[in-house]
């Protein structure tokens, strides 16, 4: 097995070979490239814990749908927790380097808090320009109400740490994002545990998807 034989462009190969220093695809990466990269798109759900490479396989997919001429918004990944989403970041933004895609990696600040105590609604910020962007959820829907994120070209969304992102209150808002995003758009969900809410997610709000049981 190896990383070649993918149809990935030169820069994401690069990125792999010289950043990452990956020599061969992991083992979830072997059964999740062909279900990620095929066309047409079809969606994934996977199991995996940390630890497998989970998050190489979904930045690999993550980088592969972008159109590096259009400079809007096209890969999306949801994480629950910001220092999640921060690593998760770090990996697109070393793997991503070479073929020169805008990222952003859009979680609350301490300061956002405090500022929105004080004042109510959040103003505006400047427009986000990133073709990949990162976040939380309450974040990503703050600045896609605010206007500053624009969702109408995301052709991948990641549910990063399903299991988590599809539980309690944070279900409500992993909906809502998916809802603003156009029809037919790419869905991958990489869960630890392969429980009941996580079937039923995907079946009612997915639809159709391949699946991986490690
Ligand atoms: P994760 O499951 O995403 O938490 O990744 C666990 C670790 O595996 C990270 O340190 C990755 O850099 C590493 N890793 C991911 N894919 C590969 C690969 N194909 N070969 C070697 N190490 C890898």
């Amino acid at each position: 097995d190896s990383f070649d034989d993918l149809g990935l462009t030169d820069a994401i190969l690069q990125g792999i070979r010289v950043n990452m220093k990956f020599s061969k695809p992991s083992a979830i990466q072997a059964k999740a490239f062909p279900l990620i990269l095929a066309e047409p798109r079809s969606n994934l759900l996977a199991q995996a814990q940390s630890g497998t490479g989970k998050t190489a396989a979904f930045v690999v997919g993550m980088l592969s749908v972008v159109d590096g001429s259009n400079p809007k918004t096209q890969s999306l990944c949801l994480t629950p927790a910001r220092e999640l989403a921060q690593q998760t970041y770090g990996t697109i933004a070393s793997m991503g380097e070479f073929t020169g895609y805008t990222m952003a990696c859009l979680v609350a600040q301490d300061k956002d808090k405090k500022k929105k105590k004080r004042r109510g609604k959040a103003k505006p910020g400047p427009p986000i320009d990133a073709q990949i962007v990162v976040g939380t959820p309450g974040t990503v829907i703050r600045c896609a109400d605010d206007g500053s994120l624009n969702l109408s070209d995301v052709k991948m969304l990641v549910l990063d740490e399903a299991d988590y992102m599809i539980a309690g209150n944070m279900a409500d808002n992993s909906i809502r994002i998916k809802d603003m995003l156009p029809a037919g758009v790419q869905i991958l969900m990489f869960s630890a545990t392969f429980d009941d809410d996580v079937w039923e997610f995907a079946a009612h709000t997915v639809g159709k998807c391949n699946t991986i049981r490690l």
